[in-house]
């Protein structure tokens, strides 16, 4: 495990030499510490992306060029994949299978972004102008250095979302993992190496996001801020990147609805539901985390909710079939608590779950459906970002989409119905960027993903990620015989 900086292609120490204590959290073991990056390592790694951009080959290669290093930083990842999961789950907690499946998407989004970097060579669209003493085409072009901040939750897949389409469009990067789990994406820098990429193309800087986070957004080279994370912590980098008008792509959080109309098989749904709101502990942020139960089906997919909730197998994610980790750690299994605690204060019922008290350490919540939570409680309007579902009745299509619109977010919404007409018109009606039908949560690299409203700007994964990191130019030439005639009649 790696514990340095990976700065210009070379591994170095924090300028001010600080670390950060990596914590299991099926354990509470401090199993390795990593570098602390400040300010000036952030002057350093932006000085390096600048002259990498400015200078550097990398721009400059052909797609088809770049797409040779995209595709071997995904052969990197996939000849380590087992190493990698098991520190991504003693990092994270989540449980082992779930670390593969990321990791095998880290590589697969690395691929993907391989063959649009190609198919960036020689794209020219020719566009028609209405006066044709004049041709023009657009083009597009890398837009500099970018910066990524991301989250803990899927730590080196969340990284691969922005660093492989910024690097298949030509810019260089600054990668800063979440403090808690950095070490799948400092990896990413010894894959990059190992595949030889261009000095100063990605560079890694772990540490605190108030600090060195901080001063990657505020820092003026820096053309670009992409970030995953939450609503305050986006709004602020938005704040900040405006002052020299930065181009600042946003994921943020969500509380996603999830309508079950009377008419679907109550085994699928319940299948459903739980993978919506318990996959990685419900840290997720699409997690579908609102139930809307059509009345005469409830009463009854509730009790099998509960049954098959209860039954859910809680573990250290090392251990064979686990299928619910302990949650990240200890502020995030705090807060949690701290939700369920506010939410029984404000009238509802749990109907499972809540604390789990089966380990001596760690930060074990069980999977927890509330039930009779008020529509302006806080457990039915913020997001938890643990393993807490809220399920309530409704009568009809229109209260079901009122109820599942009324958020300020609008990242995800599900709905399952035997009727395909019906789940056609919800899906469209839904304030959503990622609408399932029949199924919630399954993500595809080559679909676009953001989210409405307050749940971000801007679309990544598919060839709207790729849009992220590129600019477009146009360029117009005066191809006509005839005198231009302003001055000389
Ligand atoms: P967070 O906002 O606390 O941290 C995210 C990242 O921002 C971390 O790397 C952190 O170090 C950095 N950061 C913190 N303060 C900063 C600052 N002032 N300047 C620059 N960087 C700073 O979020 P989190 O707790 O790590 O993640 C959970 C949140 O992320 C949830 O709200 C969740 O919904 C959201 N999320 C969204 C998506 C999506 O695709 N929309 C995906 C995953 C997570």
């Amino acid at each position: 495990m790696q514990t340095k900086l990976y700065i210009n292609g070379e591994w170095v120490a924090p300028v001010e030499g600080g670390t950060l204590p990596v914590i299991d959290p099926a354990t509470e073991e401090v199993f390795h510490h990593i570098p602390a990056a400040t300010a000036p390592d952030a002057e350093i790694a932006v000085a390096a992306a600048r002259e990498a951009f400015d200078n550097g080959p990398w721009p400059r290669l052909t797609g088809a060029e770049r797409a040779k290093y995209l595709r071997a930083i995904a052969q990197g990842i996939r000849d380590r994949l087992p190493e990698l999961a098991h520190i991504e789950t003693r990092d994270n907690g989540k449980p082992l299978p779930e670390s593969e499946w990321d990791l095998s998407d880290a590589a697969g989004c690395f691929d993907f972004y391989a063959d649009l970097a190609e198919e960036l060579d020689g794209e020219v669209e020719e566009v028609k102008l209405a006066d044709d003493r004049f041709a023009s085409k657009a083009v597009r072009e890398p837009l500099g250095v970018a910066v990524a901040i991301v989250p803990w939750n899927y730590p080196l897949l969340m990284a691969s979302w922005k660093v492989a389409p910024a690097l298949a469009a030509g810019c260089t990067m600054i990668l800063k993992p979440a403090e808690t789990t950095s070490l799948t994406a400092l990896e990413l820098g010894a894959i990059a190496e190992a595949a030889g990429l261009p000095k100063g193309v990605l560079n890694i800087l772990s540490g605190k996001g108030s600090v060195v986070g901080q001063a990657l957004v505020e820092h003026p080279q820096v053309d670009k801020v992409a970030f995953t994370g939450s609503g305050p912590v986006g709004s602020r980098i938005m704040a900040t990147g405006a002052k020299d008008v930065k181009r600042i792509s946003l994921e943020l959080g969500g509380k996603s609805p999830f309508v079950v109309f009377a008419d679907s098989d109550i085994e699928k749904a319940v299948e459903w539901i739980m993978f919506g709101i318990f996959w990685n502990q419900g840290q997720v942020c699409s997690a579908t985390s609102r139930v809307l139960v059509e009345a005469p089906l409830y009463p009854r997919l509730l009790e099998r909710l509960v049954e098959e909730a209860g039954k859910i197998r809680i573990g250290n994610g090392l251990d064979e079939g686990t299928l619910l980790g302990p949650l990240v750690n200890k502020s995030q299994y705090e807060d949690v608590l701290r939700h369920i605690d506010r939410a029984v204060e404000q009238g509802a019922t749990v109907a499972c779950g809540g604390r789990h008290n089966g380990f001596d350490k760690g930060f074990w919540v069980a999977p927890t459906v509330l039930t009779d939570t008020a529509l302006d409680s806080d457990a039915w309007v913020e997001e938890i970002f643990g393993p807490v579902v809220c399920i309530r009745p409704f009568d009809t299509e229109d209260e079901a989409i009122r109820l599942a619109n009324d958020s300020r977010f609008g990242l995800a919404a599900a709905v399952m119905s035997a009727d395909e007409a019906r789940c056609e018109r919800v899906a469209r009606a839904f304030r959503a960027g990622i609408v399932w039908i029949n199924c919630s949560q399954p993500t595809f690299t080559e679909a676009p993903w953001g989210g409405y409203k307050q749940s971000g700007i801007g679309r990544e994964l598919g060839r709207w990620g790729l849009d992220n990191y590129l600019e477009t130019k146009q360029i117009t030439s005066f191809v006509s015989e005839e005198p231009w005639g302003w001055y000389l009649k």
